[in-house]
């Protein structure tokens, strides 16, 4: 007595939470030592060197004190700057922005700025699993839509009979991880028309927003009625491959980020003040940094879909991101099942879809974020695990 564990005083809520399953296959496949992986989901280009240089100026300046809570004043005016040029969104850098560590906290903190107890928050599935955890944390309830046979995209149509009077927010991830599919322009205003006149929130991620391939990105935040309701979720980690520096941003009302910012004050400060003047120069010198990064995602894409393509594979070619979202139901496996048969036989790790939610199961997913030559070899591995199955 007196020196036990207190296990049962820990917040259950936290207890509940499981580690991602992207987590759990990256740890296994790391004791295949031979095995080729197609699971990380960051990109596999340095951060670019002018970038680099700014960081190591603001060591050398001593500039490494805490910044402003919602961040440095040049940053959000460079934020501000970059969403106007790049998507049309008009944020003010004074009152709209707020600097956050990385597109994760920027989730973190809104959450708990909109949900209370028992809130509903909609999550189409498949879908990234960094929010569930987060929404149950505030105590909300998440409610996924299966949209695994609607292209997986939510459709107004779709996410209609979903909104009860306890809808608090709806999250949509487009290009989406891990699908990479995109909404269209009518499916978003299609969206907007169902959501203006309702007492729901949204948040959407564009943090993959430079990563689209076919067609420019468009904000759900554009579209009228949209704008007082919607957070955009953003960040440099895929756009500028700055994923360690831990730099992402909000844009939200200003009646909104007054309440963000009390939670981000509390929770961190400030961002990493380095990180922040390595940000300023990506957002002003670099805006179109992941132009080149791009180019070569999309060779990639074309090159892997065709291959899974070639292998009798179901799949839908993504318009953004850097993942794909092959169907495998027509073996028998389940995600998991297969996924472990692959590593297995031939060395090969991908991510079952039921990391992401239960609404992926039937699907893997795989990331290009890889130099041409592995992909080359994952994918002839993979075609001769097909064959033999
Ligand atoms: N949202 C999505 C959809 C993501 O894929 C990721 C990272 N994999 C994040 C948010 C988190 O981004 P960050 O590293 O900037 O926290």
């Amino acid at each position: 007595m007196g020196n036990e564990p207190l296990t049962h005083l820990i917040n259950p809520q936290v207890k509940e939470i499981q580690i991602s399953g992207i987590r759990k296959i990256s740890n296994l496949v790391s004791t295949y030592k031979d095995a080729i992986t197609l699971t990380i989901g960051q990109p596999d280009f340095p951060t670019p060197d002018h970038i680099l240089r700014a960081a190591e100026q603001a060591v050398a300046d001593h500039r490494t004190t805490y910044t402003p809570n919602p961040g440095l004043p040049e940053l959000r005016q460079a934020v501000s700057e970059f969403v106007q040029r790049k998507y049309g969104l008009n944020y003010n850098a004074a009152s709209e922005i707020i600097v956050t560590t990385g597109a994760s906290q920027a989730l973190d903190i809104t959450l708990r700025t909109i949900l209370t107890a028992g809130a509903e928050v909609i999550l189409p599935g498949p879908i990234y699993p960094g929010y569930e955890p987060l929404v149950r944390l505030c105590g909300g309830v998440p409610v996924y839509v299966d949209t695994r046979d609607n292209g997986f995209k939510l459709t107004a149509k779709l996410l209609e009979p979903y909104l009860t009077d306890k809808t608090r927010c709806v999250i949509l991830c487009y290009p989406s991880n891990p699908t990479g599919r995109v909404m269209s322009e009518t499916e978003l205003a299609d969206m907007a028309r169902l959501l203006e006149n309702r007492n729901v929130f949204v948040i959407s991620d564009e943090i993959y927003s430079e990563l689209i391939y076919d067609a420019p990105h468009r904000s759900i935040a554009l579209l009228p009625g949209m704008r007082e309701k919607t957070i955009v979720i953003n960040g440099l980690s895929k756009s500028h491959s700055m994923t360690g520096w831990r730099i992402g941003f909000t844009l939200a009302p200003a009646y909104l980020s007054e309440h963000m910012v009390k939670v981000h004050q509390y929770n961190v400060t400030c961002a990493s003040s380095i990180s922040q003047y390595a940000a300023i120069e990506a957002l002003t010198n670099g805006i179109d940094d992941a132009l080149p990064m791009k180019a070569e995602y999309v060779k990639r894409r074309d090159f892997v879909y065709d291959r899974l393509v070639g292998m009798g594979l179901e799949l839908v070619k993504p318009e953004g991101a850097f993942y794909l979202f092959p169907s495998i139901r027509r073996f028998g496996l389940s995600s998991m099942e297969f996924t472990m048969k692959l590593l297995e036989e031939q060395r090969v790790a991908v991510v079952p879809g039921d990391a992401f939610s239960t609404y992926g199961e039937g699907y893997i997913r795989i990331s290009y974020a890889y130099g041409m030559d592995v992909l080359e070899r994952a994918m002839d591995k993979m075609e001769a695990f097909v064959k033999a199955l």
